[in-house]
Formats: structure tokens, C-alpha cells, sequence
């Protein structure tokens, strides 16, 4: 028996092109098949019909199934976080802020969304390059939904056998129901999805309460009926065909694939000859290898592909063919394994994270998340903005002095305090005429109308520096404290 898995000749193969897969020795062609024709080649077209998946348990299974509890917990109640009695994740587009966790982003910080999708990026082609698909297979919403979906489908309608015969059944009122209360539950998933995802944009308490009183705004309507129909749609009925066709990642993931990744594989040395045969069987009379043949890591697969026929693109890693290989295996007394995730050289999930590539991608993304985090807490917590006044005149001279005006923004961006003082900093007599204390809370920002003034006998040149800073005051002792943000300006002056 081999421990060694050989990827066949698709690994870069796109994804629009069909996919040719090698046929192994002493394979026979499975004539029945939907998606093999005469020269064993196998085309997106193929995968049409009903996919009637099979329910299964193992150790991918259950680690998904914890996972997607994670994620699917985290995705439902996110929303109705409050910190500080704000919303802990709240993408506010109309006020064009968004906050994240007592933070908050303004237009000025797209630096740090541009940094997180390109962090994103690298982690998805790092993850790629080590464990193929197994964002697909394990955390893609497309995924997780669709198995819930599935889900559902197995408590309304029974298992796989159960809903081939129902769907061949003419109409009767159990059909009915079963399909009814498929269907109710789908829309009631989604209708929760779209109110989730609606509420990461719209607060979701104002969001629920202005649907019951019928005040919804008409863009909200919008795009919840957009979310409860794309779930139902997609999760519901497109399912596979949104990886096969829709989905741009499975385009290009082959090319980010090397000898190295690791991708759910058959083990074609210790599997062929498949046939049938008794536990009791001497398989080497017999001339049989371990594949008992029984179809079951077909009728699991969600993507209804055979992963015998070798590595082909619809595949989304997600390892309930190689659950339901291992039960057959139990059964019949075998060794674990003849599917399983592996690489070219042999090499399993428990050997691969050895690697020096994988150890040299891990510290790297570790790294750049690090950075990330660090660059995100270290931003300033508060800025100003000054513009001097230049609509009409330059400067206003008094009977007190020269005087120019100006506008100041106070962007508190996450800063506990909410109480400042402006004052200047420059190397003349200048004073302050106008409100130097502000009140802005954690996440808004407020304007001061100032006006500086200068003696006309203390004006030294045309143009003066002039610096602008805030400082918090500590709201127990009504104390200043040091410098938080700060901008320079001028002040003009006649000579
Ligand atoms: S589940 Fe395992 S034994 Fe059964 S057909 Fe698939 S590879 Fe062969
Ligand atoms: S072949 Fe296996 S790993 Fe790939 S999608 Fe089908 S069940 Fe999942």
C-alpha cells in the first residue's frame, strides 16, 4: 500500500476548459456516469442535475460542523454588540464611518481597509498554497449555508433515498407538507441572514423595530429582499452551480496550487482493482486493491463529482468523501485513509505543517497580522483639520488688531475622553477670540468658527506659522493633558 497520492494532470488546468482526467490502470469506465463521455473528459455542463447528497459523519464532518457553529455564532450576534453603548460593528455608510470594536474608521482611513483586503488576499493564497480549497470546503459562506440547507432538507424530507422517492412521487398532501415546510424554514434562514448581514450597515434593533411599524427606509427594503432571495437562491437552489460557474476564486485557485498542497486525493495504488467483494475476501487471490466500489464517497460529495476519476476543479476540499470512505473502511476492516487529504509526495496534514514552506508561510502571515494590529492600534485616536477662512477677504483688520478666520474639524476617532481644549502654538502675540472647549463623543466629529487676532504692533511678517492643537481634558479633575492631535496653518497679516 502507498502512502503516495498522484495528483493527475489538472492541477492547472482552467477552469473554463474541460478538464481531462487520466485514467487509471485497470480502471474500468464508469459508462453510467453523467459527466464522462467516451474520452473520459469531464466539463462544467456535466454537473446539472439534482445533486441528492448523502449524509455522513467523521472527523471532517464534526470539525466543520464546529466551525461553521463559530462562525455562523459569530456572523448572527456581532450585530447586536454593543460597546460603550455603540455598536461594536457597524459599517455606517451613510455617515461615511465605519466602527469596529470602540474604533472608529472615517473616509481618511481607508489606508487600513485597503491593508486589510490585500492582508486577506495573502492569507487566502498562503492558506491555498498549503491546504488547496479548505476555505471552500470549510469556512465559504456559499458552503456553510448550503450545507445548513441541506440540513433542513434532511429533517423535512428525509435521506438521500428518502428524497429521490419523494421527488418521484406524484403529488400528495405529505409531499406538500414535507416540501412546504422546506421551503418556510429556507425563507425563515434567510429572512434571518438578510436582517444579519442588513444590520452590519443599519442598526439592527432600529432596523427590526421600523419593519414592524412600516417606517423602513426604501434602501433597506432593498437590500433585505436582495439578501432573504440571494440566500434562498443560492444556498437553496444554485448551491454547487455558484462554485462551477459563479465563483471567480475557483477559477483561478489551480494556479496557486504546487506539488506541496495538500488536496483530498483517492489513493489510487491502494485502491485499484476496485470491484465488490465479501469482508472475508482475500484480496490477494482476488487481485482486488482496497475500493469496495460502493459508491458512497459519490453520493456524499456536495459537487456530485467522483474523486476517484483524480483531482478535478469543482472539488471544494471538503473531506466528506474521505468521511464516508473511512466508515466503508471500518466496516470492512481496513486501514483509514484511502481518501484523505495529501499531497504529491506523500505528505498528510499531520507531516506537511513540518514543512519549511508552510513553516515560513505561517510566520509570515503571522507577522503581517501582527502588523496590521499594530498599525490599527497605534492610529491616531484623534485628528484635526484646520482650513483658514479664504472666501472673501484674507484677514479683517479691528480697532483690537489683525484677525483671520478659521474652521476647525475635531475627529474623535476612538478617544475615551470626549472633552478638548484648541489652543495655538506660534511665535507671536496671537490670541484665540471664540469657544476653545469642545465636547465631541468617541466616534463623532464636531466644528468649531474661530477667529485669531494679533496686535497691529506685534505683526512681524505677511505670513506666521501658527499651530493647532488639541488637547483632552480629564473630565474628574478638569485638568489638560498632554498634546493629541495637532495641524499647522498661517495666519496673514498687511506688513
Ligand atoms: S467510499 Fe471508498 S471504498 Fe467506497 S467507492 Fe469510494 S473510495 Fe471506494
Ligand atoms: S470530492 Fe470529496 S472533498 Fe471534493 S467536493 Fe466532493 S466530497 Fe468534497
Amino acid at each position: 500500500m502507498s502512502d503516495k497520492i498522484p495528483l493527475l494532470n489538472v492541477l492547472h488546468s482552467h477552469a473554463t476548459t474541460p478538464t481531462i482526467i487520466k485514467k487509471p490502470k485497470n480502471k474500468p469506465v464508469r459508462k453510467s456516469s453523467k459527466f464522462t463521455n467516451e474520452h473520459n473528459f469531464i466539463s462544467a455542463d456535466a454537473y446539472r442535475g439534482k445533486i441528492y447528497t448523502k449524509k455522513t459523519t467523521g472527523y471532517f464532518q464534526r470539525l466543520r460542523k464546529k466551525f461553521s457553529f463559530v462562525l455562523f455564532a459569530v456572523f448572527l450576534l456581532l450585530p447586536w454588540l454593543q460597546i460603550n453603548s455603540a455598536p461594536a460593528v457597524l459599517f455606517d455608510l451613510q455617515a461615511q464611518k465605519f466602527h469596529v470594536f470602540g474604533m472608529t474608521f472615517w473616509p481618511q482611513d481607508a489606508v487600513f481597509l485597503v491593508s486589510m483586503l490585500v492582508l486577506a488576499a495573502f492569507l487566502l493564497v498562503a492558506a491555498t498554497l498549503v491546504i488547496g480549497r479548505a476555505w471552500c470546503g470549510f469556512s465559504c459562506p456559499q458552503t456553510l449555508w448550503t450545507f445548513l440547507f441541506i440540513w433542513v432538507e434532511d429533517k423535512c424530507e428525509g435521506d438521500r433515498n428518502q428524497r429521490i422517492k419523494l421527488d418521484k412521487q406524484s403529488w400528495s398532501w405529505s409531499k406538500v407538507a414535507r416540501k412546504a415546510s422546506k421551503h418556510i424554514l429556507w425563507m425563515l434562514i434567510s429572512i434571518v441572514t438578510a436582517y444579519t448581514f442588513v444590520g452590519y450597515f443599519y442598526q439592527i434593533m432600529p432596523l427590526i423595530l421600523e419593519t414592524f411599524s412600516g417606517q423602513l427606509h426604501y434602501l433597506a427594503v432593498f437590500w433585505l429582499m436582495f439578501f432573504v432571495l440571494g440566500t434562498y437562491l443560492n444556498a437553496g437552489w444554485l448551491r454547487e452551480k455558484v462554485c462551477l460557474h459563479m465563483c471567480p476564486y475557483a477559477r483561478f485557485q489551480a494556479v496557486m496550487y504546487t506539488k506541496e498542497t495538500l488536496v483530498v486525493s483517492y489513493d489510487q495504488q491502494r485502491g485499484e482493482r476496485r470491484g465488490k467483494r465479501k469482508t472475508a475476501d482475500d484480496l490477494s487471490t482476488k487481485n482486488l486493491g482496497d475500493c469496495v466500489d460502493c459508491s458512497i464517497c459519490v453520493q456524499v460529495c456536495p459537487v456530485d463529482i467522483d474523486i476517484r476519476d483524480g483531482l478535478q476543479y469543482p472539488c471544494i476540499d471538503c473531506g466528506l468523501c474521505a468521511d464516508a470512505c473511512d466508515t466503508v473502511m471500518d466496516k470492512m476492516g481496513y486501514p483509514q485513509g484511502l481518501i484523505k487529504f495529501s499531497n504529491e509526495s506523500g505528505a498528510t496534514s499531520k507531516t506537511l505543517f513540518k514543512s519549511r514552506k508552510v513553516i515560513f508561510l505561517t510566520i509570515t502571515s503571522l507577522l503581517c497580522c501582527l502588523l496590521f494590529a499594530y498599525s490599527v492600534l497605534d492610529r491616531d485616536l484623534l485628528s484635526i483639520d484646520v482650513i483658514r477662512d479664504r472666501s472673501g477677504i484674507l484677514y479683517r483688520v479691528t480697532d483690537q488688531g489683525v484677525e483671520n478666520s478659521y474652521t476647525v474639524k475635531v475627529n474623535n476617532k476612538g478617544a475615551q475622553v470626549s472633552k478638548f481644549k484648541l489652543d495655538i502654538v506660534a511665535d507671536s502675540a496671537f490670541e484665540i477670540i471664540g469657544q476653545q472647549l469642545i465636547q465631541v463623543p468617541r466616534g463623532e466629529v464636531d466644528t468649531l468658527t474661530i477667529r485669531i487676532r494679533i496686535k497691529e504692533q506685534h505683526v512681524q511678517r505677511y505670513k506666521s506659522s501658527i499651530k493647532f492643537v488639541v488637547k483632552p481634558i480629564a473630565s474628574n479633575t478638569n485638568t489638560e493633558d498632554t498634546v493629541m492631535a495637532s495641524q499647522l496653518s498661517s495666519f496673514i497679516a498687511p506688513l
